[in-house]
């Protein structure tokens, strides 16, 4: 069955949400471009809604194997120009639209140098973050509270803790590091012109940017 309207309504709202939040961190972006950018039928080919059965066959199929986990509620190829996303409309909420989407909007640095626990616990720390920056009274639909991946975003947040709140301040090598890193940083999407000694962005960076740097700090501190 082709996407209903009602589904790619909530696919365009889940997009909204994660752009409020995020879109001065995914300047030129394709993704987002192209899913922003799309007609209807053009739309349509991007996003592919499907029940249970066929979703698995498609996904066993290896049309498209995926970078990440997310196997059961949807996943997407970027082996296929222009882009796929299989969502599995028995199964996904409009949350897990967000965490989808998340996932095709991740820098292509990031995909490739990180596993896939730490992927899925990134991911879902930026789908939590979107649903909190969410309007609770425009969106309930997308604001229900979210069970996936409690192990991986518990590790994530673990682990950007103790990056910001004791090897930073602690350790004068990463203190450096970050310092020098911050001067580099672009001020079109970062404000602060001091350059200072901030960990604020160092997720958005990693995940958004792609920034090596800062992907190999949250490794090198990750339980994961
Ligand atoms: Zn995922």
């Amino acid at each position: 069955m082709a996407n209903t309207p009602t589904e790619r309504q909530q696919l365009k709202t889940a997009l909204t949400l994660i752009a409020n939040k995020y879109a001065d961190w995914m300047t030129g972006n394709q993704g987002l471009m192209a899913l922003l950018g799309a007609r209807e039928g053009d739309f349509d080919v991007m996003v592919k809604f499907m029940d249970e059965v066929p979703f698995i066959s498609n996904y066993s199929l290896g049309q498209g194997a995926p970078p990440v986990g997310c196997q059961i509620n949807g996943f997407f190829s970027k082996a296929i120009k222009p882009f796929e996303i299989y969502i599995n409309r028995t199964r996904a909420s409009p949350s897990t639209l967000i965490h989808e989407l998340l996932h095709l909007l991740t820098h292509e640095i990031f995909n490739k140098n990180t596993s896939t626990r730490l992927n899925e616990g990134v991911t879902e720390y930026f789908t939590r973050k979107v649903q909190g920056a969410a309007d609770a009274a425009r969106y309930p639909d997308f604001l229900a509270p979210r069970q996936s991946y409690p192990t991986e975003l518990g590790d994530v947040n673990a682990t950007r803790n103790v990056i910001k709140t004791l090897v930073v301040p602690n350790v004068p090598a990463i203190r450096n590091q970050k310092m020098a890193i911050g001067r580099q940083r672009n001020p079109a999407f970062d404000p602060d012109p001091t350059g200072g000694v901030s960990t604020d962005d160092m997720m958005k960076r990693a995940y958004f940017k792609g920034e090596i740097s800062m992907i190999n700090l949250l490794k090198q501190f990750a339980t994961i």
